[in-house]
């Protein structure tokens, strides 16, 4: 297992880089449920917008347990700059295994060095847990492909300037597409107004009759269904780390709160009760912890079992987030339940990390699949 010292001086760098650069706008990113334009303009200070890509196409080849705790270290200074970071990074992932070099050279550079951002499409109206039910298509045609149908809940939707969208061709199979901004046809829906991660836009991506040119298919056109649950097993393990971020910060701040307020003439900190409660909190976020770098393990060994503990990761992380955001809540008493004080925004943060990249349930499932595999294959 890849031990969290080998990372420790890469981690205490990011926190400095996040309280300093990222910090100071989280507040107000949520208030005004804005782009995080200050936090996405620094991260390639820290080369953070091309961490997972490949050295010669211009990022910095970073390993899954640097990425992992990027993530994390972000998360914990605002969960909406995590949540762009790691959706370009997944958006271009099935690129980087298995696009074309000139694709790839023509994409990946500009969004590693934070000048082009990405996002992925797979959730329809229809439904986001049953992907292979989708009903985009995309139909050959000369010099290119057209592509009609609809994407829900797009993340930086209208922001991105690329787009890999997972869509049916006329054989049935599915094909992944990078479609740009500009290409014509391609619309966007109305920014959502959205419970947490409200500085990161989300929208319908719309394709009316959306011309795109050959070259712009990644890998086999009928593979790309098989790609998507293979990048998946890679970007559980990311949102697991955001849903690990935002649960730490809101420890930390739980502790300091509890340290200095007072009631009955003592520190509240002093009470068994809440020491009783940071215990808790704390044991769950070291749980998660270990769950999710035990996955990044199993990962790096390109094990059978990478799939289940991808889900895993996300199950424990995420429900350990809503569980200590919801208790930071509760240490802080009527404060916690205003803006004044950053932790009613973690708890609104962490709900997302329950949802997205496959609902919990989903998750289950998953897990629960590898556990009969002996008997159901
Ligand atoms: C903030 C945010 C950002 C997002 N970003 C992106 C993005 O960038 N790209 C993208 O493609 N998608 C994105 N999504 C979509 C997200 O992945 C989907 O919302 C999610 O997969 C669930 O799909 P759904 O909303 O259609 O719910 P549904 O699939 O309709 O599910 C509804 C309920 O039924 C449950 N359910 C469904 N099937 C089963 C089953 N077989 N057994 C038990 N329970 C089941 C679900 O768990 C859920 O509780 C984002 C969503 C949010 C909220």
């Amino acid at each position: 297992m890849e031990s969290e010292d080998v990372h420790q001086a890469y981690r205490d760098n990011l926190r400095r880089f996040a309280d300093a650069e990222i910090k100071p706008f989280a507040a107000i990113v949520d208030r005004e449920a804005r782009f995080p334009a200050e936090s996405i303009r620094a991260l390639p200070k820290l080369a953070l917008a091309g961490l997972p890509f490949p050295e010669a196409l211009g990022g910095s080849d970073g390993d899954l347990m640097s990425q992992v705790v990027a993530v994390e270290e972000i998360s914990r200074a605002c969960a909406s700059t995590a949540h762009l970071m790691l959706t370009c990074w997944v958006a271009l992932m099935p690129l980087v295994v298995a696009g074309e070099p000139d694709l790839q050279r023509a994409i990946i550079p500009e969004v590693a060095a934070g000048r082009l951002q990405a996002s992925f499409c797979l959730t329809e109206p229809s439904g986001g847990s049953d992907v292979a039910g989708m009903k985009t298509t995309a139909k050959k045609c000369e010099g290119g492909w057209r592509i009609n149908g609809a994407k829900r809940f797009i993340s930086n939707a209208g922001m991105s300037d690329w787009y890999a969208v997972l869509a049916r061709n006329a054989a049935g199979g599915f094909g992944i597409f990078m479609v740009h901004r500009d290409d014509p046809g391609l619309s966007f829906g109305r920014n959502e107004s959205k419970m947490g991660t409200r500085g990161s836009p989300l929208a319908d991506v719309i394709f009316d009759d959306c011309k795109i040119p050959d070259g712009r298919v990644v890998g086999d056109p009928s593979g790309g269904y098989a790609i998507m649950m293979e990048i998946l097993t890679y970007s559980r393990p990311l949102v697991a780390a955001q849903a690990l971020g935002i649960a730490q910060g809101a420890l930390e701040e739980a502790i300091a709160y509890t340290s200095q307020r007072k009631q009955f003439g003592q520190l509240v900190s002093r009470f068994q009760m809440t020491r009783g409660m940071i215990a808790d909190m704390t044991t769950q976020v070291e749980t998660a912890r270990s769950m999710l770098y035990r996955c990044v393990a199993v990962a790096g060994e390109n094990d059978e079992r990478a799939r289940a503990f991808a889900s895993m990761a996300k199950l424990v992380c995420s429900n350990a987030a809503m569980s200590v955001t919801t208790d930071a809540v509760q240490l802080f008493g009527g404060y916690g339940y205003t803006k004044d004080y950053p932790v009613e925004r973690m708890m609104r943060d962490a709900k997302v990390t329950q949802i997205w990249e496959g609902t919990n349930q989903i998750q289950k499932l998953l897990i629960a699949k590898h556990a009969y595999a002996a008997y159901e294959s």
